[in-house]
């Protein structure tokens, strides 16, 4: 894990604040980082990957996370995809297409439509059986990273259930239109979908059969709220960073501002977020690792809480550095807009408050 820390750090550089002006990785930094296998390092080492525990999965993703949230969105877009794979493809399908993920080889997944955002019941997308083909139509929305991907996992209906199928950007009927200038995460490749009687060979379904839609999104789902949850506890970290030696440095009234006590609570309030976030996604990645019953349940839980601690301390972040941090692309401007999105995606703040509702009443005896 160490030396894929280092190689994100050297990779970022100073540079993310650029990335975000711009709006664009370059995409030769996405394929050094997915050849080396970072983008999706728990890819078991059989298939081509680092096989890292989602723990220290979790620990990378918030590496990743402190220096730029942009990359993570790509990384938990392709880590994502890769367990979907992992998850739902035959041996075939997974030794064939996770090997190309980690040879640098970019992916996304495609959930979400026009009328199906926390609905995904209401997905439309179809994938209909042509002889030794398949043909898919639909219309995808603010899918992350597919800007830069060579391949879609796209969730559509199919037989009497549903499935995900493998296609490839390039494919005929297929248009990816980038999202220009979202509120955050600018770099992260955001696109809408349009299919339009895609036709691929049936080998490009996942498992060759269909499957139970909730199932199949609830377990994709899994593996993003772990890596969003993770990538948050990154955004608090940077914050927290940056805070706190801004609060050291800086003078006013004739002392540290961290001497003064309503900037001094802030620090504290921004600790106290970073441990709880942290615990949070240590015991979600430690019920991924054990493969615990109560693992859905722990990632939305971790999700939710890191979530509303990154965007409540990027906020006080912003705060403290005052004019010092209201430039754009800098670190804090950056994680005060990135934090904001992370309460939307991979279930938004209230999907995850009725979830915990649910599992709040199944205590009551
Ligand atoms: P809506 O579902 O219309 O919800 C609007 C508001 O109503 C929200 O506050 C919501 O919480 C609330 N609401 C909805 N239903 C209820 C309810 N039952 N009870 C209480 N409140 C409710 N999609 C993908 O498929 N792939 C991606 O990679 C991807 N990346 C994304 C990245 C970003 C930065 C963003 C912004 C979105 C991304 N999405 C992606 C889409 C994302 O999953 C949806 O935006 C999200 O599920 C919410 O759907 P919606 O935006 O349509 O909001």
């Amino acid at each position: 894990r160490e030396e894929l820390a280092t190689l994100l750090s050297e990779e970022v550089g100073d540079r993310a604040g650029d990335w975000d002006l711009a709006g664009a990785i370059p995409l030769e930094t996405l394929r050094r980082l997915g050849g080396e296998g970072v983008l999706c390092a728990e890819v078991p080492a059989e298939f081509g990957g680092r096989g890292l525990s989602g723990l220290d999965n979790g620990e990378l993703t918030a590496h990743a996370g402190t220096l730029c949230s942009s990359l993570r969105s790509v990384m938990t877009s392709q880590g994502m995809a890769a367990w979907t794979i992992q998850r739902f493809g035959t041996r075939e399908q997974r030794s064939k297409e996770l090997a190309a993920l980690t040879r640098g080889d970019l992916a996304a997944v495609a959930f979400s439509e026009p009328q199906a955002g926390s609905d995904l019941s209401a997905i439309a997308t179809t994938v209909v059986d042509d002889g030794d083909s398949v043909v898919l139509n639909g219309h995808k929305v603010w899918s992350t990273a597919s800007a830069y991907a060579d391949v879609l996992v796209v969730f559509g209906r199919y037989q009497d259930g549903a499935a995900a199928v493998l296609v490839p950007t390039r494919a005929p009927g297929v248009t990816v239109r980038p999202i220009p200038q979202p509120l955050g995460c600018r770099a992260a490749g955001h696109a809408d979908v349009l299919l339009e009687d895609v036709r691929l060979p049936a080998t490009r379904v996942l498992s060759g059969a269909s499957v139970a839609l909730g199932l199949l999104t609830t377990i994709a789902l899994t593996y993003g709220r772990l890596s969003v949850a993770w990538g948050c506890v990154g955004i608090i970290r940077a914050c927290l960073g940056a805070a706190a030696s801004h609060a050291r440095d800086r003078e006013q009234f004739g002392k540290p501002l961290a001497e003064h006590q309503l900037v001094a609570r802030h620090l504290a309030e921004m600790y106290v977020a970073e441990q709880t976030a942290t615990r949070l996604c240590e015991h979600a990645s430690g019920c991924w690792d054990s493969r615990s019953a109560e693992l859905s349940s722990a990632s939305v839980l971790a999700k939710h809480a890191a979530a509303g601690h990154a965007a409540h301390t990027a906020s006080a972040a912003v705060q403290i550095l005052a004019s010092a941090g209201s430039v754009d692309g800098g670190t804090v401007a950056r994680a005060y807009r990135d934090a904001k999105l992370m309460q939307i995606i991979e279930g938004s703040e209230e999907i995850c408050q009725l979830i915990l509702a649910e599992r709040a009443l199944e205590r009551v005896t």
